[in-house]
This record gives structure tokens, C-alpha cells and sequence, in this order.
């Protein structure tokens, strides 16, 4: 299968000029000017935008958390993400605790088998260390293509682990070549919060956000940045949500630090007064790090500019409003906390980031695409087009309306954190490995296209395969 794509604006982080591009074998083979060469399809891409298949390092497709399972399993969640111009995501395995990551990895691999519709790689969650196992199996992890470890820094009681659990993976991954991720925020003040309030007969969503104060998540960033430096290793900080984590990544940064930062589409768009709505609909955006204060999304799209932040992930972990979030109607402790959002990121930022005059469209790529493939260990294989690439390509049209809606979006779940909302600019052709995955409206490929992904280590890149000749 050929494909040539004539005449398109082909945007990557650095570029951005009109021409072809000849897709042969999975792979983009040829780039230049009016390419006269035969194809299977020939693609008219004039006024379009060709973009590289986004990349979402933060996703949770088929999770059992607080007590349920995220609604969208391998399939529905890489459907949505097909649709919004995502070629390539990161998963969580999560370690059960006392498990081995041998058999974690099994079991999620197992979930993905023949279900996938795109490409996907998994970060390894650790929950639980033990000498003379867990310890030692970590550091074997990195050569099985699982080159990041993900700690949770909140969740007490589930999945949170204490500094020492923190500080010995950080250790390892020194060793290894494996990049840390934390989800930062103390979990111990937010224990005492949560019971505190819940005793005092606060119930209501709002008290999600009052008991995970923005203080709460400055003071485990920076924990984590102080640790990360005297261990020696690399550390990525995910859902950067406010001012008071931001200040210590652009500090670590700034100091020549090995310190990466993301943020998600939703905190760019929803404040804390979402959480306020009534009749429960305030579950909705009860996820973690909560919706802050409006004044937070200024500060969040000014770390996006200045590259103080430089991946926008969604953190997909899609529940049902009705059955799963309404667990928590009379505790909003109970109430399983995430969002869906696998769809929408870039049409959210485009829209709002590049529309709107915030960002470039060169660094719009570079947050989607680029950053995160460079990051996870998918660079140059995926986040680009150059010659050798993953034919992972979005046609993008500039100039189509799209409003986003629970009622059309590709997600399980029964709403939509962005419902409403008007944009100019949607994916109008999404190819994987040069197969085409979207046409339109109509999903052509399927599940069982999409492949587990062997990341590179840290700063290293992935090498595109040889086709054997
Ligand atoms: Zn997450």
C-alpha cells in the first residue's frame, strides 16, 4: 500500500512549507516538491495541514481504580484517540501490590491483544518494592521496552508509596537509563484533609479541589525534583495543574536540571467553579490534581510557551457520570476520580492555543507530538515526518467545524469534559504506519492494526525499522 499526499502544509516542530510526501511500507519514504511517482491513493492535501500522529504519553485505558474500571478499554479508548489524531499513547501498567512487574505486564499486555487500533508503549507504575525481587526486576524493565517508571505520590491507603519506594526507583532508574514520572502531591495532608472535611459533613464534588490545596502539589514537585537530583536520575512530573508546582520545575530548569514537566488539555479550560455546578454534575470534572483557580491557565500557557512545561497529555481515565461517578453522590471521596479527554486535545489546542494566537503551530506539534516521542523514547520513529518515519500522519483541515459533544465524541463514557465547545479545525484523514485508520468520519482500520511499541531508553532514540529487503 502507497499513498501520496499532495500539497499539504506539512508542519513538524521546526518546519513548515508545501509539499508531497510518499508513503511506501509503513514508512514515509520520500518528501519533496510535486513528486511524480505512482501511488495506490493519491491524497489532495492543498489547504490542509499534514501533521505528524500525535502522541499521548498519559492515558489509563481499562484501569480498575476506586473501586470500578475506567469505562474505555484498549479499543473504545484508541478509537477516541484515532479520531482526535492520536497515533501512538503511553499506558499504565499498574503493579498490583506485592505482584511482580513480570505478571502485571502480562496481564496488561493480555487486555491489549489483537484490540489495539493504535500504536501504544506502557510506563511500568510501581506500587510496592522488595528486596531480592520487585527491586531487582525493576532494573530489567528498560530492556523490555518499559523505559519509564511511574510513581504515585497521592492515593493513600491504594496507590501512593512512600519516599523510600520513591527514592530506590529513582536509584534504579539512574542505573538503567529508565525516566521517573510522579504524580505529585502529598498524600499524607491530603488524608488528614479528606477526613477532616468528610467529619465536618462536607460530602459535595467542590471538596475534591478544597481538601488537594494547590500548596499540596507544590511541595511534592519540589520533593520530587530535590530527590530526583541526589539520585541522579531523569524525572518527568505529569498533570502539572497550578502556579505553585510550576515555580519549582521553571526553578530546576532554569538550574540546567534534568526536570520535565507536562500539563493536560483540561486545565487549560475548566476552574475549580466546575466543581461547583449542582445536582452532582460537578463529578463530572472531579479528577486529580483537581480544576484550580481560573488565574492557574494564564500561568499553564505561559509554561507551554516558554518550554518551562513541555508535553500537553490528557490523562484519559474515562468514567460514566451516571453508575460510576454517582458512587460518590453522598462522598465525594468515593467518587472515582478522572475524565475523558483522549479525543479532544487537539482540537482543544488548536483552537484555543494556536487560533487564539498563544502558541505556534510548530509548537503546537512539538507539545503533542515531538516532546513526548522524544521523551518516551518513540523519537524519530514517531513525533515527526522525515524520511524513515512511522508513516503516522493527520491531515488536518484548518477551516472545518467541529463541535464537541458527549453525542458524537468515540468514548464510552457519557459526557464530555469540553461539551459544547465550538472549534475550527479537525483531523480529516489519520494514518498509521501508512495504513489509512480515519477517513473522515468512518473508522477504515481494524482493531489489531495497532502494535506494543519497544521504547528506547532515556535520550535515546528509537531507530526506525528495517523492512527486510
Ligand atoms: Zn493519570
Amino acid at each position: 500500500m502507497s499513498i501520496l499526499i499532495k500539497g499539504g502544509r506539512i508542519l513538524t516542530a521546526a518546519d513548515d512549507y508545501v509539499g508531497d510526501v510518499f508513503v511506501e511500507d509503513e514508512r514515509v519514504t520520500l518528501i519533496g516538491e510535486s513528486l511524480d511517482v505512482p501511488a495506490d491513493r493519491v491524497v489532495d492535501a492543498s489547504g490542509k495541514y499534514v501533521l505528524p500522529g500525535c502522541v499521548d504519553p498519559h492515558t489509563h485505558l481499562d484501569m480498575p481504580f476506586g473501586g470500578t474500571v475506567t469505562i474505555d478499554d484498549v479499543e473504545s479508548g484508541q478509537i477516541s484517540a484515532a479520531f482526535g489524531g492520536t497515533t501512538c499513547h503511553v499506558d499504565f501498567i499498574i503493579q498490583p501490590k506485592g505482584a511482580t512487574f513480570a505478571d502485571a505486564f502480562d496481564e496488561w499486555m493480555s487486555k491489549a491483544e489483537g484490540r489495539q487500533v493504535i500504536d501504544m508503549g506502557y510506563h511500568m507504575a510501581v506500587t510496592d518494592l522488595k528486596d531480592g525481587g520487585t527491586l531487582e526486576e525493576l532494573a530489567t524493565l528498560p530492556d523490555q521496552g518499559v523505559t519509564s517508571y511511574k510513581l504515585f505520590m497521592a492515593y493513600k491507603g491504594a496507590l501512593m508509596v512512600d519516599d523510600e519506594t520513591l527514592f530506590r526507583t529513582m536509584q534504579v532508574a539512574a542505573e538503567t537509563g529508565a525516566l521517573v514520572m510522579v504524580h505529585a502531591e502529598n498524600g499524607d495532608a491530603i488524608d488528614v484533609l479528606v477526613r477532616q472535611a468528610l467529619a465536618a459533613g462536607h460530602t459535595e464534588p467542590k471538596y475534591h479541589a478544597l481538601t488537594r490545596p494547590p500548596e499540596t502539589e507544590g511541595e511534592a514537585t519540589n520533593r520530587a525534583i530535590q530527590l530526583a537530583r541526589v539520585a541522579g536520575s531523569p524525572l518527568y512530573v505529569v498533570h502539572v495543574s497550578c502556579r505553585e508546582s510550576v515555580e519549582p520545575i521553571a526553578r530546576a530548569r532554569d538550574a540546567g536540571w534534568n526536570i520535565h514537566g507536562e500539563t493536560c488539555t483540561q486545565y487549560f479550560f475548566v476552574d475549580y467553579t466546575f466543581l461547583e455546578r449542582p445536582n452532582f454534575e460537578g463529578a463530572k470534572w472531579v479528577y486529580t490534581p483537581p480544576p484550580r483557580a481560573k488565574h492557574n491557565q494564564d500561568v499553564l500557557w505561559n509554561a507551554v510557551r516558554t518550554d518551562i512545561l513541555s508535553v500537553i497529555s490528557t490523562d484519559h481515565c474515562a468514567f460514566l457520570w451516571d453508575g460510576q461517578k454517582t458512587m460518590g453522590r453522598d462522598d465525594f471521596s468515593k467518587i472515582p476520580n478522572g475524565g475523558p479527554g483522549l479525543e479532544n486535545r487537539l482540537h482543544m489546542i488548536h483552537e484555543f492555543g494556536v487560533r487564539q494566537g498563544r502558541i505556534s503551530l510548530n509548537r503546537m506539534v512539538e507539545l503533542l507530538c515531538t516532546n513526548p516521542a522524544k521523551l518516551f523514547g518513540l523519537y524519530p520513529r514517531k513525533g515527526t515526518i522525515a524520511v524513515g518515519s512511522d508513516a503516522d500522519i493527520v491531515v488536518f483541515d484548518p477551516k472545518k467545524r467541529h463541535t464537541i459533544s458527549a453525542a458524537t465524541h468515540h468514548s464510552k463514557s457519557d459526557y464530555n469534559l469540553f461539551e459544547g465547545t465550538e472549534v475550527t479545525g479537525s483531523p480529516e484523514l489519520v494514518l498509521l504506519r501508512g495504513q489509512v485508520l480515519v477517513d473522515g468520519d468512518e473508522l477504515v482500520a481494524k482493531p489489531g492494526i495497532g502494535r506494543f511499541v519497544q521504547r528506547a531508553k532515556f535520550g535515546e532514540e528509537l531507530k526506525p525499522e528495517r523492512v527486510p529487503a
